[in-house]
């Protein structure tokens, strides 16, 4: 049953709150009526409430925060990749939203809501059914129902009401948004809540007359991202990042240092360059020159095709070796040569080629190219179109494959044995490189818990939303568009925020504020003062929840530490007999002692710190 009733908070104002004043019944627990009948004041219990926490936990929970969200009660799996949030779990997503939401309100974006049903024929139209390729979920045909899927974003949805809508440059810039769940077929939802198959983001769309315009908007976005990851106390970094399957030209990652994360930022030591591994750039490798150039020698490698394999077999180094991998792009083969022990990255490839897609060769392809089986190929008279990495223009007396199946040749040098017509950054950045600046690069693990894009014309263009601009023209939008995974933020707060017994939350987005710990519940000077120390600091305009439970102290701190509100206080016979209760806060060892009176005023100095 809920009621609304009227309270005077300490200031002296009023005001109205829905509160629950009665719980499930036939359950031990201590007196929950002080106040007379008619005056019933109700309290945030936890007999009353609904915190499941456990010791025990999956064995595939391995990061933090799956583990710790599991333990305290917060979510529970009902299916790989989907979650229920529990209410202790389901109170911080909406503190999160809340913050998302009044940041995006704050930026000047506009909120609607879009339907995660989907006609496919909308992402027919963007041509971005098969670059989603599984991730996008469809449903089946029905009768009265065909060719429907689950939104995994909705650049399709928000194109689609612009171009319904919006007709003229007067009408822009505007920014819509929504908070909304997403689908995406994840092929391995894991860690907790960080990946999942169904996930809430915050999405927001820019649409500008032009290329200012669209920078405006972004910077706009930009700015409020950095103050919910701030208010969220999320310590977070905007690295460069690749654009991928969305196109456009520019975009900005937000990474939270962590090893649950699945990225990697490579950033300068001198902390001036930061981005994503897949994006990042990377100071030419130096020519260190070579004595001698040696002459070409074929060597019998028979059933040696890989770096590893081959380097062994001939002591040699991997750096020592050039790898030829052979793509097929446009109906062509595509060569790319790379050092041994470099990598390479197949977004810079297609980009250096001018393709818009390439595949790894099959066997027969190889075998065509190269007259090789797998594993011999090697860029001395081959003919075909060759991209070989900077890195390799520098390479002296190098190993490589024979394009003769089980032989290698070694004493290959660039220019003189093969000539490098084509050369460019088609790797990932590894270690011993330097950052475009020369400043050597460390490379740490990282969570993406957000994303902001400048889209440009990609959708629009393709789903003809023109508007007429100042001279009566007819002219695509411009867009942008700007992803927060607001679960993701929760968790990632979690993986930056705990220790050995649990979650430490950042007060902003804390289940509550103040957790009232009383010991020896039977006695009533103690639930009498825990009461009145309740009702004081919740009508001070704080969160609290007051353990009630009839458990030993030692349970009832352990699960105060594992749910991680940020202040505590304790409350037993002992210390009243003191003239005290303890304060502790979640992050700190220490506890302080007050009188109840006293201990009002400090909470709050610590609340709203
Ligand atoms: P990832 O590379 O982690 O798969 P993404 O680049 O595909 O993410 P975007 O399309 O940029 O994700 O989505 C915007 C934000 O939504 C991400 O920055 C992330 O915070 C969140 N997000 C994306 N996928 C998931 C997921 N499967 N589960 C939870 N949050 C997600
Ligand atoms: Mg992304």
């Amino acid at each position: 049953m809920r009621r609304t009733y009227r309270i005077a908070d300490g200031a002296g104002s009023v005001k109205s709150q829905a509160r629950r004043i009665d719980g499930p019944g036939g359950r031990k627990r201590a007196p929950l009526h002080s106040g007379s009948a008619g005056s019933i004041p109700s309290r945030m219990l936890w007999t009353d409430y609904f915190i499941p926490t456990t010791k025990e936990v999956p064995a595939d929970a391995v990061v933090p925060s799956h583990r710790l969200m599991l333990r305290a009660g917060m979510i529970r799996q009902i299916t790989a990749g989907a979650y229920a949030y529990l209410p202790l779990g389901y109170r911080v997503l909406q503190k999160v939203t809340a913050i998302v939401r009044e940041e995006m309100n704050r930026a000047g974006a506009v909120e609607l809501h879009m339907p995660a049903l989907h006609p496919v024929e909308l992402w027919q139209e963007s041509g971005r059914v098969e670059a989603m390729g599984d991730t996008l979920i469809h449903l089946p045909d029905q009768p009265w129902r065909k060719g429907t899927v689950l939104g995994p974003t909705h650049e399709e949805i928000i194109t689609e009401i612009a171009r319904a809508y919006l007709h003229s440059y007067k009408q822009l810039p505007v920014t819509l948004y929504q908070i909304q769940t997403k689908f995406r077929d994840e092929e391995r939802p894991k860690s907790g809540v960080l990946r999942t198959r169904e996930f809430l983001m915050k999405d927001a769309y820019s649409f500008d007359i032009d290329e200012a315009g669209l920078d405006e908007s972004y910077s706009r976005m930009y700015a409020a991202y950095c103050r919910i990851y701030e208010r969220c106390g999320l310590p977070y970094r905007p690295v460069e990042a690749e654009s991928g399957a969305m196109g456009g030209s520019s975009s900005t990652e937000f990474m939270a240092v962590s090893d649950a994360g699945e990225d990697i930022m490579a950033r300068s030591e001198d902390g001036t360059y930061f981005a994503n591994l897949e994006r990042a750039e990377m100071a030419p490798l130096p020519d260190e020159g070579c004595d001698r150039q040696e002459a070409v020698e074929e060597i019998h490698t028979p059933g040696h095709s890989t770096i590893e394999q081959v380097s062994g077999l001939l002591g040699c180094r991997p750096q020592d070796m050039i790898k030829t991998i052979i793509y097929w792009a446009d109906e062509k083969a595509l060569v790319a040569l790379v050092r041994g022990d470099h990598t390479v990255n197949e977004i810079k490839l297609a980009k250096a080629a001018g393709v818009a897609s390439l595949e790894p060769a099959t066997p027969e392809q190889i075998l065509e190219v190269t007259g090789a089986e797998v594993g011999f190929a090697g860029p001395v008279g081959l003919k075909a179109r060759i991209i070989a990495d900077q890195a390799v223009t520098v390479m002296h007396n190098a190993v490589t494959g024979a394009n003769q199946t089980d032989y290698h040749i070694k004493g290959v040098n660039p220019g003189r044995d093969f000539q490098i017509t084509e050369s460019a950054d088609i790797r990932y950045a590894a270690e011993g490189d330097r950052a475009p600046n020369g400043s050597p690069f460390v490379f740490e693990k990282c969570l993406e818990v957000g994303h902001v894009f400048k889209l440009g014309t990609k959708y629009t263009v393709s789903m003809k939303a023109h508007v007429l601009d100042e001279n009566g023209k007819s002219v695509p939008m411009i867009m942008g568009c700007y992803g927060i995974g607001v679960n993701r933020i929760m968790a990632g707060v979690i993986e930056c925020c705990h220790d050995e017994a649990g979650i430490c939350w950042p007060v902003s987005i804390a289940p509550f504020h103040v957790l009232i710990v009383a010991l020896d519940t039977r006695e009533e000077q103690v639930m009498g003062t825990a009461r009145r120390l309740h009702d004081e600091l919740e009508a001070r305009g704080m969160e609290v929840l007051l353990d009630d439970r009839d458990a030993r102290p030692g349970f009832k701190f352990k699960d105060a530490d594992l749910i991680g509100i940020p202040v505590r206080i304790t409350i037993g016979k002992r210390g009243l007999a003191d003239g005290v209760v303890e304060l502790k806060r979640r992050t700190d060892d220490e506890v302080a002692r007050f009188s109840p009176d006293d201990v009002v005023e400090r909470i709050l100095a610590i609340v709203n710190e």
